[in-house]
């Protein structure tokens, strides 16, 4: 038993949908604070201006709550070491930034993005990394003083030592060394006066008594200027533990074209919050007997971070389904798996909905289930053949199914007017004419060529059902080379600005 209590915190940035590394990190979290009776703590950490959303804070906080994993502290509900979003913690950054720079730890650096880009292609063509040459760190504080008061833009960079090694400990890996001269002078204010995710989680993670910082394995580089910004403060830091990083079954890093990674596609695909949970708890853990199927308690009983396996974890949906079957025949009764069934998606409310795009199309009541079969099932079967695009082969359907992709990812709000329009600009910059370019969307989506309308039917399956059933049928058609990926990148970045 420790003599100091236990806290461990989540730490997602709001931009885009709750991945499932994000479950992944939570559980552990949760796990290791409820069983040294300690607290869980929930931050936004919405420092990145341009692409934080409210909705995606909403839909993060919504998934963790559908899979049972409370916190203690947090934006919703506060606590003692709050706020608990980091937007609305920036004078408590600017007072360390500040101090920082007083004992000459920082410094405010006024280069042009313009100077930033040569240095970095400079560097990369000499071969000598890609970072930033240090051009500010010398000037004399008073003059940089000056020319701060002067209005003169400006970020603020720590100094990073020239020479010598980070050590440091991980607690699933041991000792870790870099060397200092491998890093850059870091930033730790951006010129919109915002901090950077380096200095932000130092600055919280300490203020918050975090004892525990438990993450994902894509974290480990970013410890050593942590690790400095710790001893610049005087601080003592947490216990870091990194997990393993989730695999896609290939071992290939977890990826969204190889696996569905939205917590909200595995909820509207029907999967259970105890089975993902279970699941996810087997991700480099397992109970000493090699059970399977275990609850959270059993988990939490059994838990100790030092048994955190580092083999990469394969995120294999075809057992998720198998342990997700077993907790539907083993775990429920009749009556519970139709409540589980109604608050899935047989409920009053989107039956209403899709009634209204279906109504028209009925001429009697058993019309029903042949008209409404693809919004329900999780898996629709489609054939190449009627993939194709008019005048297309697979490949270039593929490719304008992958620019409908990025661009359906660009939207806030997948709403069925948004759909409409941006389907209406593709087919002006693609010069597609719509009602072609909505062909193999139909076939994708619904999994028939007349089907119910198909921007309704988008907004009520939603973004992850919709993108993952469009990701389908391209594999349908065949893997796009990594050639053609790149080529097709190109084109879109000079039609559309970039995905
Ligand atoms: N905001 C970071 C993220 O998006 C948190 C990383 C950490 O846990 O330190 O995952």
């Amino acid at each position: 038993m420790t003599d100091y209590e236990i806290r461990t915190r989540l730490a997602p940035s709001p931009t885009g949908d709750p991945h499932v590394g994000t479950a992944y990190q939570a559980l552990f979290g949760y796990v290791w604070a409820k069983k040294n009776s300690g607290s869980f703590i929930l931050r936004i950490e919405d420092t990145d201006r341009e692409r934080s959303t409210q909705e995606s804070e909403k839909a993060i906080i919504d998934s963790l709550k559908w899979l049972g994993l409370e916190w203690d502290e947090g934006p919703d509900i506060g606590g003692p070491y709050g706020p608990y979003r980091q937007s609305e913690r920036l004078e408590i950054y600017h007072e360390y930034i500040n101090r920082l720079v007083a004992e000459g730890h920082a410094y405010p650096c006024f280069c042009s993005r313009e100077h930033l880009a040569e240095v970095r292609k400079e560097k990369q063509k000499a071969g000598s990394g890609s970072g930033y040459d240090r051009k500010c760190r010398d000037i004399p504080p008073e003059d940089a003083a000056k020319r701060v008061e002067a209005g003169e833009e400006f970020t603020v960079r720590m100094k990073i030592p020239l020479e010598g090694k980070c050590v440091f400990e991980d607690l699933l890996r041991g000792r870790i060394e870099k060397d200092w001269a491998s890093i850059d002078d870091q930033v730790i204010m951006k010129a919109d006066g915002f901090p950077t995710y380096h200095l932000a989680v130092v600055v919280d993670d300490h203020l918050m008594k975090i004892s525990h910082i438990i993450r994902g394995e894509e974290w480990i580089n970013s410890v050593p200027k942590h690790v400095l910004l710790y001893e610049f403060f005087g601080w003592e830091p947490p216990v870091f533990c990194h997990l393993p990083l989730l695999r896609n079954k290939d071992k290939s890093k977890l990826s969204k074209r190889k696996n569905p990674v939205s917590i909200n596609w595995y909820r509207k695909a029907g999967i259970l919050p105890e089975a993902l949970l279970n699941f996810t708890g087997m991700m480099g853990w397992h109970l000493s007997d090699e059970r399977e199927k275990f609850s959270l308690q059993e988990m939490i009983d059994n838990f100790r971070l030092e048994d955190i396996s580092l083999g990469g974890p394969v995120f294999d949906l075809d057992k998720l389904l198998w342990l997700n079957g077993r907790y539907i025949r083993e775990d429920l009764s009749t009556d519970e798996l139709l409540d589980r069934l109604v608050e899935w998606g047989l409920n009053r409310e989107r039956f209403k909905k899709i009634l209204e795009i279906c109504k028209g199309r009925m001429s009697c009541l058993s019309d029903w289930g042949e008209l409404t079969g693809h919004f329900f099932s999780g898996r629709i079967s489609v054939t190449k053949d009627e993939l194709l695009l008019k005048d297309m082969d697979e490949f270039e359907t593929s490719e304008i199914l992958q620019i409908i992709l990025w661009e359906l990812g660009k939207l806030d709000s997948f709403s069925k007017e948004n759909i409409y329009s941006l389907f209406k600009g593709l087919s002006g910059t693609l010069d597609i004419k719509l009602k072609y370019l909505t062909q193999p969307l139909y076939i994708a989506i619904s999994g028939k060529a007349v089907s119910t309308p198909l921007f309704d039917t988008m907004e009520i399956l939603g973004s992850d059902i919709s993108r993952t059933r469009i990701r389908r049928a391209m594999e349908e058609l065949g893997d796009l080379s990594k050639k053609r990926l790149k080529l097709l990148e190109k084109k879109y970045s000079s039609l559309f600005g970039g995905s």
